[in-house]
């Protein structure tokens, strides 16, 4: 017979999946409700409205769609993109290249910006590049999560908006802990997930969008056949599951139905969520800002240097170059075995050169962030680096003491 597997808990401090809430684990294993049953069409009306807060908007659409992040990715690109679109993707890490992947399954033609992984893009640069190629989407990453670097976007977006560009944001690794302004900033269509900052499992994806969005894409609607013939479009989106069309109106008062919805997920992040908003955001992005400078500060203090430009590394990551000669991923092993505590390596020109510490979400703590470090300086200890040993978790230990 196979035996129930029984997980011991771990310390996961990596840029996703973090540590759920307990309180989201628990919501979890409430009984099943069908999918228009009329409570859970009410956990689902103010799920609605509180993923607008830590978006900072206003805007009237805004749900989940079953499936991790790059769902949601996904269902924004579809909607706007028809073959042959020109798309304008600002690279400076790993996830601009997956909307680029979309993009291009999508048959759009992609410009591409690239440029190194240490810092984000000056805004004036993507400007210019919008000037040259009159794209009709710019699709940017706001924190890349794979160097930590955060993307400033405000003037993009009022360039875009001026002239008539859609603007679309990936805000996955900083949604729920770094504070965005999605109306502020001009985004037409933004996205985040739910393993991250909100602390639920991953396998959802949020997403909001304007009146502008909303509007170019009505036209695209088409009634799912077996539902009745009388709403067809030439323009349908290329995708059924991820139809936002179809999404929004399962999601809105027309109830039209789509797929069985995940009801445990949205107990999940409906939990998540009324958990942000009841810490209040301004107190969530203070614990973030607070963890990750005691986290960076005492890492420092060990000797160890922290990759890529300062002024614009995002609060939700903290990425560390893998001193000469350790093995990075032994470290990672010795972590996980001996102390059951995750944190993650990196992707592309990074691999094996970075650790990323994650700093999000439930996992964002003082108990987690003394333990990693008591941990980690034991583990660099026992693999040879030398350094003053201790000096990083005493620093962080006086530091929450103040
Ligand atoms: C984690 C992450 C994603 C991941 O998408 P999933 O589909 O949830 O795995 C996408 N974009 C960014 C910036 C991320 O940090």
């Amino acid at each position: 017979m196979y035996q129930q597997p029984i997980f011991e808990g771990r310390t996961i401090m990596t840029p996703g999946p973090v540590e759920a809430h307990p309180a989201v684990l628990r919501q979890m294993v409430q009984p099943i409700l069908g999918q228009f049953d009329p409570e859970f069409l009410k956990i689902m009306n103010e799920v609605k409205e509180m993923i607008k807060v830590p978006f900072g908007t206003k805007n009237k659409q805004a749900f989940a769609i079953d499936g991790t992040s790059r769902s949601g990715l996904e269902a924004a690109l579809l909607a706007l993109i028809e073959p042959g679109d020109k798309v304008l993707i600002p690279a400076y890490g790993r996830f601009a290249y997956l909307l680029g992947e979309i993009c291009q399954r999508a048959q759009a033609e992609i410009v591409w910006l690239e440029k190194d992984w240490e810092s984000p893009f000056e805004q004036s640069v993507v400007i210019e590049a919008i000037k040259e190629h009159q794209p009709k989407i710019v699709a940017m990453v706001h924190g890349e999560t794979a160097n930590a670097q955060m993307q400033p976007l405000d003037q993009i977006g009022a360039f875009c908006r001026e002239n008539d560009v859609f603007f679309v944001v990936d805000m996955v690794a900083t949604y729920g802990g770094i504070e965005l302004k999605v109306d502020d900033w001009k985004v037409d269509i933004a996205i985040a997930g739910t393993q991250k900052c909100v602390s639920v499992p991953s396998g959802m994806s949020l997403i909001t969008y304007n009146d502008r969005v909303e509007k170019y894409i009505q036209p695209r609607y088409q009634k799912e056949l077996g539902l009745g013939s009388d709403e067809q479009s030439e323009r349908y989106v290329r995708s059924n599951y991820l139809d936002l069309t179809q999404l929004q109106r399962y999601w809105g008062p027309e109830r039209i139905n789509h797929h069985t919805e995940a009801t445990s997920m949205v107990y999940a992040l409906h939990e998540g969520l009324r958990l942000l908003l009841l810490e209040g955001m301004e107190n969530v992005y203070a614990r973030h800002t607070k963890n990750d400078r005691i986290l960076t500060e005492s890492l420092e203090k060990m000797g160890l240097e922290i990759f890529g430009a300062r002024e614009t590394k995002m609060g939700t990551v903290i990425p560390v170059r893998i001193p000469e000669g350790i093995d990075g991923e032994e470290v990672r092993a010795l972590l996980l075995d001996q102390f059951k505590i995750e944190i993650a390596s990196s992707f592309g020109s990074l691999k094996g050169k970075i650790w990323r510490v994650g700093n999000m979400g439930y996992s964002s703590r003082q108990t987690n962030v003394l333990h990693f470090l008591s941990a980690f300086e034991t583990v660099l200890k026992k693999v040879g680096y030398e350094f003053d040993y201790g000096v990083g978790s005493t620093y962080a230990l006086e530091e929450y003491l103040k």
